[in-house]
């Protein structure tokens, strides 16, 4: 039904949603973000990518984030915050984002949610058990060019050790070896305890198993924020 407009303005019938996804290194959060952004047509925000990028340039942050990045270490919060807004600000978030990898800290999340409509955001946890993490993760390839994300045991490319769509090289990202997992693993489970209970205590966090079939997860994951984003329609009004 059409709601009632005086022909000057634009209707606006949806708000802006969030999606934040939490979950260990190798649960598929980047995967499944990526999938999520195509089907329901929400920016895909990766602190990760951000970072990698930063991390390749010839310059003192670069060279202290890569650092960082290599020893499986979080970058400073402080970094971090404002990378997301900066990013956050860009126009094509107006309509919401996925925010994948951020917040990962309780400190980054008491910064991010005053700056969130938070009857319109939605977190995601995906939990896994520990024991299929270290495949997945060391079984990680990934496209330089589009970022496509592969696993030499459950997603592989048509031709071996090639991006599908750009068929160039895959590469293995420098972090994904097992000291450097094992360290990344240890810092998840150390801040996923408050932040989880952070976001359980404000009413917006679901929990999904991500020990399924990806495609199965993605189409799961799809319904909710689907649904989220039906209901921010209601929450404008
Ligand atoms: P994964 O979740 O598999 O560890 P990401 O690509 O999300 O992979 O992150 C890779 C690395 O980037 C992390 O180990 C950390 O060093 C850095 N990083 C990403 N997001 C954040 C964040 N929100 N705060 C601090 N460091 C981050």
């Amino acid at each position: 039904m059409l709601a009632e407009n005086d022909g000057r303005k634009p209707l606006k019938t949806r708000g802006p949603v969030f999606v934040i996804l939490l979950g260990p290194p190798g649960c598929g959060k980047g995967t499944q973000a990526r999938e999520l952004s195509k089907t329901v047509g929400l920016v895909h925000i990766s602190t990760g990518d951000i970072l990698r990028k930063a991390a390749r340039e010839d310059t003192e942050l670069g060279r202290m984030i890569q650092s960082k990045m290599t020893a499986g270490e979080l970058v400073p919060d402080s970094l971090v915050c404002q990378t997301v807004v900066t990013r956050t600000s860009e126009p094509d978030c107006e309509s919401g984002a996925i925010l994948d990898g951020f917040p990962r800290t309780l400190d980054q999340a008491i910064f991010l949610c005053p700056k969130l409509p938070l009857r319109q955001t939605i977190v995601l946890n995906l939990q896994i058990s520990r024991a299929v993490l270290m495949q997945r993760v060391l079984g990680r390839r990934t496209c330089p060019a589009c970022g496509e994300i592969y696993n030499i045991h459950f997603r592989q490319p048509r031709m071996t050790g090639f991006c599908d769509r750009d068929s160039v090289p895959l590469e293995r990202r420098t972090d994904d070896n097992e000291v450097t997992v094992r360290q990344r693993l240890l810092e998840y489970e150390e801040q996923i305890q408050p932040l989880a209970s952070f976001f359980k205590d404000m009413n917006i966090r679901q929990d999904i198993s991500a020990d399924v079939d990806p495609a199965a997860l993605a189409s799961q994951l799809s319904v909710l924020v689907r649904a989220a984003i039906d209901a921010s329609g209601k929450n404008l009004g």
